[in-house]
């Protein structure tokens, strides 16, 4: 899904993960969890920004194997929410630090599960990113990019229009705008259950 979309999905994960702590700490596991929700899109922010200022419709020019799309692949790698995980669960970190460690690493899970679900258009196939990095060898007959499994076995919704280079880009579509309402309904629930504890 759209970034902003994540960021509203990491704020009511963030919320129950800190129930349990006072005020301050609140802030600080909520933050967390959002900054680790927009760790895997910095490259895609990264990638449009360019795009922009050099004057070319945004992803104009994505391509598998370059630089932008490699960048994109480990940052939506499993990876960037198991190491820290471990790092919860098997280093001595102070109580302040584990939340931290355990709110950024929940908010890129979030990411990394929500993108799961929600990239399997065939469209999209060639510039999406495994979802496996580095597992994911891009040649043909090996373990296909998970949003395409979940899509094709499972469950999975494609997010995007099908969009042709140079259109607007900033069309949600109605389950998206749904979701982000429901996590802010979830976000104020979760809130007043923290304050009247
Ligand atoms: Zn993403």
């Amino acid at each position: 899904m759209k970034t902003q979309t994540h960021v509203i999905t990491a704020v009511p994960i963030g919320l129950a993960l800190s129930y349990s702590y006072s005020l301050p700490m609140t802030g600080t596991i909520v933050a967390a969890t959002i900054v680790g929700a927009v760790i895997p899109d910095i490259p895609t922010v990264a990638q449009y920004l360019t795009d922009i200022v050099k004057h070319r419709p945004p992803f104009s020019t994505e391509k598998e194997g370059t630089v932008w799309f490699i960048t994109k692949d480990i940052s939506h790698s499993p990876l960037l929410w198991i190491l820290p995980l471990l790092v919860y669960f098997f280093f001595p970190l102070n109580a302040e630090v584990a939340l931290i460690v355990a709110g950024t690493a929940c908010g890129i899970f979030s990411h990394w599960l929500i993108d799961a679900f929600t990239h399997c258009g065939e469209e999209f196939k060639n510039t999406d990113q495994s979802l496996l990095w580095p597992f994911h060898s891009g040649k043909p007959g090996q373990i296909p990019k998970l949003g395409y499994l979940f899509g094709k076995y499972f469950v999975g919704w494609e997010y995007r229009y099908n969009y042709k280079i140079g259109e607007d880009l900033s069309n949600t579509k109605p389950f998206e705008k749904i979701w982000q309402a429901t996590m802010l309904a979830l976000s104020i629930i979760l809130f007043l259950i923290y304050l009247y504890k």
